[in-house]
């Protein structure tokens, strides 16, 4: 199964696209994480991205595209995937049609712009591996303290609340309209978010008779 998620920042997707991942044992491609993750190491990409990702804007199209471009070439990529925040324009859906890739299923999770503002706010982040927490959502084991690695759980800088107003306001400029797209393609599906994460995944598996 080769799918899309779409939806706000905060939605969800990154926690929805675990349990996809786990369900159907395909990896999940999340161009934040690995935007991230360069920026961590310090690489030429993440010293590029660095003041987009941190102002709330998006990367340019041709980096991104190429680090999916990159990614989908791997072989744990041969039994399909889960894109995690690719594509967010449409010059970046055009680019995986133009890459040949037959996309099954482009899944939306909807969520209202002040719940958004309001989740953001609980949403951390482990500085070292990435995982993502949420104080009343997705609480760690110990808080403060990834589940993972022990390292310390950060608020990402582009969650603080004046960035991720900028953020929702270049998701429906520029990300929505994917959903146009994929519809006139009859690809788009919708789950609504819900409070709790069960009973989002519930929705998710439905969507996607998994
Ligand atoms: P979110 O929590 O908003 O879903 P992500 O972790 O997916 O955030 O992305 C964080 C930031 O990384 C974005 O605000 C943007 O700057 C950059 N980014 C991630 N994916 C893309 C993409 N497909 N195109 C452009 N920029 C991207
Ligand atoms: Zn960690």
């Amino acid at each position: 199964m080769k799918l899309i998620l779409l939806g706000a920042p905060g939605a969800g997707k990154g926690t929805q696209a675990e349990k996809i991942s786990e369900k159907l044992s395909i990896p999940v491609i999340s161009t934040g994480n690995i935007i991230r993750e360069s920026m961590k190491n310090g690489t030429e990409m993440g010293s590029k991205a660095k003041s987009y990702v941190d102002a709330g804007k998006l990367v340019p199209d041709e980096v991104v595209i190429g680090i999916i471009r990159e990614r989908l070439a791997n072989k744990d990529c041969e039994n399909g995937f889960i894109l995690d925040g690719f594509p967010r324009t449409i010059p970046q859906a055009e680019a995986l049609d133009n890459m040949g890739i037959e996309i099954d299923t482009v899944l939306s999770i909807d969520v209202e712009d002040e719940k958004i503002v309001a989740r953001m706010s609980g949403r951390r982040v482990c500085l070292d591996c990435g995982a993502t927490y949420h104080l009343e959502y997705k609480k760690s084991k110990v808080e403060g303290i990834c589940d993972f690695c022990g390292k310390e759980l950060v608020l990402r800088k582009d969650d603080a609340p004046e960035t991720v107003l900028d953020r929702l306001h270049v998701y429906h400029e520029q990300t929505e309209p994917l959903k146009e797209f994929y519809a006139a393609k009859g690809k788009l599906r919708t789950v609504k978010g819900c409070e709790e994460v069960k009973d989002t995944t519930a929705a998710t598996f439905a969507a996607l008779e998994i």
